[in-house]
């Protein structure tokens, strides 16, 4: 999901969709058959460009070349061919697990691993394991634990998985090491899609919700992943933060604050990875971004209200599936004065106050609209949305950008709905729709209007 960078804690989201989709498309025997002649074609071109301009594994898209629906749905298609089959390939993510930098960070590696330079390709180091050390950065390069070596990324692969520790959390996969210009360090982890997934339903999703809101869960997770990894700026060196910044994704296992080692993952989220395998949300055959949020307080936001890359699938849509949630409807407050220092534009540095006589707002909520208002201060008429107030307010003031203000003497009162910024699948209306009796697909298409569910096929 792409929930906005400061998003802290919400989990739940949810979708709808269509009716032309790719599975229905593929019932007549006539479109079928185009399909099989035009989609390996496409995938073959797609193969020859990659494979020359795109050094990095992960980048080969996977072709849309088979269509069947996850074990959960009911098949409309014949099983896939072998050829087909040997064409697709699984498409391995980057996940920066260090989100904005570290200047050390303590790594542990059990087992025989590999060091090798990604400037040069040449292998600098054959150890029988790691064992807590810490990295930092040096003028000319990296240090790992007393070694020094003079190389700005280094990639670390060990004979088995997962084995990796980057400061508690075990990982699946590879890791690389960045050397910033900044001097501080990226520690991004090379993986697998289905692997990397079986750690984000988790992190993302509570594992006592049903089993159908964790499958959709899954697919839009997957497909919000996949467009991050097509959509990665070339000269990038990952994919995906572990943060809500991106999906949260905690690892195999991790430590807790409190120093407690905890699962993140389970054998619950592997197998609603598996029963998935492979499938995404398309609009009309292409990947969209599948954003999604905890609680959207009853009706979902507008994509582009938010979003610059939101896709007609992303119109709002109602929801009351997302009841049972604390944050269906919630209520804070703050002093007068905290709102009236950090409210307005021109005094965001927090050092005057400026006073407010009053605030009109200018939208009706639950119209699909995020809040906006007009604030009535003491030489200006300042306009600031609900998106721009919950940036400027202390961090856990306003669950969502969707809210309404009252003015008291001493304090002001939000009234808000929903958690997170509430555009597409809405995680708590998920649950909602699973314990009503909705199947994965049903509740994914509820979210994201017009779209269609394709399987990759590898
Ligand atoms: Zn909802």
């Amino acid at each position: 999901m792409k929930n906005r960078p400061n998003e802290a804690d919400s989990k739940p989201a949810a979708q709808p969709c269509l009716f032309s989709s790719i599975e229905e498309q593929t019932r007549s025997p006539r479109a079928r058959g185009v399909w099989i002649v035009v989609l390996p074609a496409f995938a073959l071109l797609i193969a020859v460009v990659t494979v020359q301009t795109a050094p990095v594994i992960h980048r080969a898209p996977p072709p849309l070349q088979t269509f069947a629906k996850p074990r959960s749905i009911p098949p409309t298609l014949p099983p896939k061919t072998a050829r087909q089959k040997a064409k697709a390939t699984e498409p391995v993510v980057r996940v920066n697990v260090t989100p904005g930098g570290v200047k050390s960070f303590e790594l542990d590696v059990r087992g025989r691993c590999r060091l090798s330079s990604l400037e040069t390709n040449e292998e600098l180091a054959s150890e029988a394991g790691l064992s807590r050390i810490v990295v930092t950065s040096t003028p000319k390069g990296l240090k790992l634990g007393s070694r020094q070596y003079a190389t700005k990324q280094i990639e670390i692969q060990p004979d088995q998985s997962p084995s990796i520790r980057v400061d508690g959390h075990l990982y699946r996969g590879r890791l690389r090491l960045f050397r910033r210009a900044d001097g501080l360090i990226s520690a991004v982890n090379v993986l697998p899609l289905e692997e990397y997934l079986a750690s984000v339903v988790d992190s993302e999703m509570p594992t006592k919700f049903p089993e159908a809101a964790r499958q959709a869960q899954a697919i839009v997770a997957r497909t919000y992943a996949l467009y991050q990894v097509r959509h990665a700026d070339p000269n990038s060196q990952f994919d995906l933060f572990s943060s809500q910044r991106s999906q949260k994704y905690l690892g195999v296992e991790y430590v807790d604050n409190s120093g407690r080692r905890l699962a993140g993952e389970s054998e619950s989220s592997r197998r609603v990875v598996r029963e998935t395998r492979g499938v995404i949300c398309t609009l009309r055959n292409e990947l969209f971004c599948t954003y999604y949020s905890a609680v959207c307080g009853g009706r979902t936001i507008n994509g582009d209200e938010v979003f610059k890359d939101a896709t007609d699938a992303l119109k709002s849509v109602p929801c009351e599936w997302c009841r049972e949630s604390p944050h269906y409807r919630w209520t804070t407050e703050l002093s007068r004065d905290a709102f009236q220092q950090r409210a307005t534009s021109s005094n965001n540095s927090g050092k005057k106050i400026v006073s407010i006589r009053s605030i009109r707002q200018t939208t009706s909520p639950g119209t699909g609209l995020i809040s906006r208002f007009e604030l009535d201060a003491e030489k200006e008429r300042p306009s600031v949305s609900g998106i721009e107030l919950r940036d400027r307010l202390p961090p856990g003031t306003l669950h969502s950008p969707h809210f309404q203000i009252k003015l008291e003497k001493n304090r002001v009162v939000f009234d808000g709905r929903g958690h997170g910024h509430g555009v597409g699948f809405c995680q708590w209306g998920a649950k909602g729709q699973a314990e009503a009796g909705r199947t994965s697909t049903e509740i994914i298409r509820h979210y994201f209007s017009g779209i269609e569910l394709t399987n990759l096929g590898y």
